[in-house]
C-alpha cells in the first residue's frame, strides 16, 4: 500500500523503542523470499515491498505492534528466515513486515516435547535437543537457516517424513501460541488438532509466538549415496528400503539421471547415466542396508557417518534433497522449474515411470518417500524444463490426468496451491483472529470479508 509518508512517521513512532528498519536494501531484502524458483511468480511478485520491518524483541512487542496496526490500518507480515518458496512472506500489499528471529527462546524437554519461540532456528533445536539425546521428527533441507515458525507457518514435511509423516499429522506439533489481530489482540493458545488452524495458514491468522514440537530419540546418522544405472531399478530399492521396517532411517530420496550428474556440489562424482539414492541411516543399521543395497545390485557412491561429516566439513547430503535439488539444478539451469507432487500409495511407482516416459524430455523424476496416515507413498518435486506457463499448467494437467496429486508451487494463493480449500475452521479462525484482514493479506482467497477498522 507504501503508507503516506506523515501516516507512516506517526505509526514508527508509536511503535517507541520496538527496533524498525526503513533503509531501502533492508526492506528490499526482508520482502522476498524463494519465489524466484517459479518464472511465473517471479513475474507477478517482483518489487513488492514493506513500508517497515520491525523485530520484536518478545510476544509484548508482537501485542503492541498487532493493536498499532489495527489502529493506523497497516498491513502485517511475519516473517521467519525468508526460505519460503511461494512468496508467502512476500507484503502484497506493503505496509510493515514482522521479522520474528528474535523470539529464539529453546525452552526445556518434557517428555520428549520441546517449547520453543517461533524464531527459533531449527538447526539450533536440533543441536541444543541432541544434547539431551533426543533429534527435530522432522525438518526441511533449509534447517540451517529457517525458523521453526515459518516452518509451521509455511512448511510441509521434510527429512523424517519417512517416520513421522508431514507436519499435519496428529502428535507432531502438539501446541502453537498466536496473537491475533484484533483491536485488543489475544494471545490464544491453540492445542491438538486446534493447532492446524494456523499451520500452513501463511500467517493469514495469527502470528505465532511459542510453540511445541515433539521430538524423537536421537540416532547418529550415517549419509549415504547409492547410484543405479536405471532409474526403475533405484526407485524399487528405494520401496524396499522405505518398507525395511528394522532399518532405521531418516530419509530415501530419488533422483533421475542425469540429474546428479550434474549437481557439482556434491561431495562425490556421479555419472551422467546414474540415478542416485540418498539416505541417512541409523549407524546401527548399515549391516542390513548394505546386505540390502548388494541384493539390489547398487553402487555404493558415498558414506560419511557424523564424524567423518564434521571432520570434511562437506555439505551434508540433505542440502541436495527436497527442494534443495531445485536449488542445486536452478545453480548450473535457469531455464527449469519445478513441481510438487503426491503419487498415490498404491501403484505409486508404476505412474512415476509412465510419467517419466511420457514427459521424458521435459520432466526428470525426483522423488522423497514419506510414511503419511501409516502407507508409504513417494512425494515427487520433479524438474521441469520451462518453456511457457500454458505448457507448465498442461503438465501439472497430465500429472492430475493420471491420479496424481499436485500442489502447484506457483501461485501464491493459499487455495491455489497445495492446500486447495479453506475449510470452515480455518476460516472461522481467521475472521475471529483477523477480523479487519491485515495479516499477510491477498494470500488466502477464502478469507471472510474484512470488516471495515474502527473509527
Ligand atoms: P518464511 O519463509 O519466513 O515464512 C514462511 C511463511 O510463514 C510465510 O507466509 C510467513 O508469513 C509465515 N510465518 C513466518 N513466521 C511466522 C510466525 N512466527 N507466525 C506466523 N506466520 C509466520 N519446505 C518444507 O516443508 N520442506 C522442505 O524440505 C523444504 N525444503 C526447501 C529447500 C529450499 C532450498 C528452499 C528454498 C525452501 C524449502 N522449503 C521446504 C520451504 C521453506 O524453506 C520451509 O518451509 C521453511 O521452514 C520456512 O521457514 P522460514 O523461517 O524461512 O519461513
Amino acid at each position: 500500500m507504501q503508507l503516506p509518508p506523515d501516516r507512516l512517521a506517526e505509526f514508527l513512532g508509536a511503535l517507541g523503542d520496538i527496533p524498525v528498519e526503513t533503509a531501502p536494501h533492508i526492506l528490499k531484502q526482508k520482502s522476498r523470499d524463494f519465489f524466484w524458483y517459479s518464472p511465473i511468480l517471479t513475474g507477478q511478485l517482483e518489487g513488492r515491498i514493506a513500508d517497515a520491518v520491525a523485530s520484536p524483541r518478545d510476544e509484548a512487542d508482537v501485542l503492541r505492534i498487532a493493536e498499532l496496526c489495527v489502529r493506523y490500518g497497516v498491513p502485517l507480515t511475519p516473517r521467519g528466515a525468508g526460505t519460503g518458496n511461494y512468496g508467502q512472506a512476500v507484503p502484497l500489499s506493503g505496509g510493515l513486515v514482522l521479522d520474528m528471529s528474535s523470539l529464539d527462546m529453546i525452552g526445556p524437554i518434557t517428555n520428549g516435547v520441546v517449547r520453543v519461540g517461533a524464531g527459533a532456528k531449527m538447526r539450533a533445536i536440533e543441536d541444543s535437543v541432541r544434547v539431551q539425546r533426543w533429534e527435530l521428527r522432522m525438518f526441511p533441507s533449509t534447517v540451517r537457516t529457517a525458523t521453526i515458525g515459518g516452518f509451521i507457518a509455511g512448511g510441509s514435511g521434510g527429512v523424517g517424513s519417512i517416520n513421522f509423516g508431514m507436519l499435519n499429522q496428529r502428535g507432531n506439533i502438539p501446541a502453537v501460541r498466536v496473537v491475533t489481530a484484533e483491536s485488543s489482540p489475544r494471545v490464544l493458545e491453540l492445542r491438538g488438532d486446534a493447532v492446524n488452524q494456523v499451520h500452513h495458514a501463511y500467517g493469514t491468522n495469527g502470528i505465532i509466538t511459542e510453540l511445541e514440537v515433539a521430538l524423537a530419540p536421537a540416532q547418529d546418522w550415517v549419509q549415504v549415496g547409492v547410484t543405479f544405472p536405471d532409474f526403475a531399478r533405484l526407485t524399487r530399492f528405494c520401496q524396499a528400503l522405505a518398507e525395511a521396517d528394522g532399518i532405521v532411517k531418516r530419509l530415501i530420496t530419488a533422483i533421475q539421471a542425469p540429474t546428479p550428474g550434474r549437481m557439482r556440489a556434491l561431495p562425490f562424482a556421479v555419472a551422467p547415466n546414474a540415478s542416485l539414492g540418498l539416505m541417512l541411516i541409523a549407524g546401527g543399521s548399515m549391516e542390513p542396508f548394505h546386505d540390502l543395497t548388494a541384493q539390489h545390485g547398487g553402487d555404493m557412491a558415498y558414506l560419511a557417518t557424523p564424524s567423518e561429516a564434521v571432520a570434511k566439513r562437506v555439505t551434508p547430503i540433505y542440502e541436495f534433497t527436497w527442494n534443495h535439488t531445485t536449488l542445486q539444478m536452478l545453480k548450473v539451469d535457469r531455464t527449469i522449474t519445478y513441481l510438487q507432487t503426491r503419487f498415490p500409495a498404491d501403484g505409486g511407482l508404476d505412474l512415476v515411470h509412465a510419467l517419466a516416459r511420457e514427459l521424458a524430455g521435459e520432466v526428470l523424476m525426483h522423488l522423497e518417500f514419506v510414511r503419511v496416515n501409516g502407507r508409504l507413498l513417494c512425494s515427487g518435486l520433479p524438474l521441469v524444463r520451462y518453456t511457457t506457463p500454458e505448457r507448465l499448467n498442461e503438465i501439472i494437467a497430465i500429472f492430475d490426468a493420471h491420479g496424481v496429486f499436485v500442489a502447484n508451487p506457483h501461485t501464491y494463493v493459499l487455495e491455489d496451491g497445495g492446500k486447495k480449500e479453506t475449510d470452515a475452521a480455518q476460516a472461522a479462525f481467521k475472521g475471529a483472529a483477523d477480523p479487519f484482514g491485515l495479516l499477510n493479506p491477498g494470500k488466502m482467497r477464502g478469507a471472510p470479508a474484512p470488516l471495515p477498522l474502527p473509527a
